[in-house]
């Protein structure tokens, strides 16, 4: 889809299950259920959503999934699926990882940076991007190398050292446009240092990809949020903020855990109009997917 001069594809980097729980805090599974049936181990069905973007000969990626080195057991645990997504779908824009020149995720939780990193032939960590800035908010960065004790399984080393060590690592504070009409812009909540990720050609014209602010359609409502949100006022505060701008200016949303159109407009009603001519594709991509399984 083309928005302004960015040319934009939505892209499913794999996915796992999780526990339908995790993904709606207090909000009772006799009412998440009827939006995301649990399977009957109580497992959902959670997709890495995130874009490759085009723009003025430079190739930006946005979000990274899961990624390759998870092992076969935990894999297994998490059920986890279709691992190359990231790089088959690069494959499939003609997108060598060399190519990029930009990866920036909203923040470093394992189902978002773990494609950063993949283990070369002979066992070695090596950067999947190796050319790439890697854009990160400073508060994220230094929470994921020293966080919480319930937030140390959620942040790998082995996904994020490597980017450090290769000199490729770009702190941020704050909003800020790292390139001409792509803007970071903190909102903290799930994670110290979560941001949106916007595409923005001009006010009125823009894309956000909003990671755990709205992991699925379900989190739209204010009040069902995530029972992994460290900071569960500010992600309502900023999530009001972020679907008034959306609704005022007909932003194009992209979800960062949706499997069911995840790119799409909210309207002030809390409505969601899936955006057809990003989400075709990706459909037909899962479909093909869950078929080979
Ligand atoms: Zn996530």
């Amino acid at each position: 889809m083309q928005l302004g001069d960015f040319e934009l594809h939505l892209i499913v980097a794999g996915g796992w299950r999780p526990d339908g729980g995790t993904f709606f805090g207090v909000v009772p599974k006799v009412l998440w259920q009827r939006r995301k049936p649990a399977d009957e181990h109580n497992l959902i069905r959670a997709a890495c959503v995130g874009v490759v973007v085009r723009h003025r000969g430079r190739v930006i990626v946005c979000e990274t999934g899961i990624g390759t080195k998870l092992d076969e057991r935990r894999a297994r645990q998490l059920g986890a699926w279709e691992p190359e997504g990231l790089l088959g779908s690069l494959r499939r824009l003609g997108v060598r990882p060399e190519e990029v020149d930009v990866v920036v995720t909203t923040h470093l939780h394992w189902d978002h940076a773990g494609g950063l990193t993949r283990r070369a032939p002979d066992g070695r960590l090596e950067l999947t991007f190796p050319r790439a800035r890697h854009v990160v908010q400073r508060a994220e960065w230094d929470f994921a190398l020293h966080p919480d004790p319930r937030s140390r399984a959620a942040y790998l080393e082995e996904d994020l050292l490597p980017v450090a060590e290769a000199g490729l690592l770009e702190v941020v504070e704050g909003e800020v446009e790292v390139l001409p009409g792509l803007v970071v812009r903190p909102t903290g909540g799930h994670t110290p240092g979560h941001q949106l990720v916007l595409f923005r050609p001009s006010p009125d014209l823009s894309c956000a990809v909003t990671g755990d602010l709205v992991g699925l359609r379900p989190h739209l409502r204010l009040a069902w949020n995530s029972s992994a949100d460290l900071d569960v006022l500010r992600v309502i505060e900023e999530k009001a903020r972020l679907l008034e701008e959306a609704a005022d200016h007909r932003w194009l949303l992209v979800l960062g855990h949706e499997v069911d159109g995840p790119a799409g407009y909210v309207d002030a009603q809390g409505g969601w109009t899936p955006e057809p001519a990003l989400n075709d594709e990706v459909e037909e991509e899962l479909t093909g997917r869950e078929d080979a399984r």
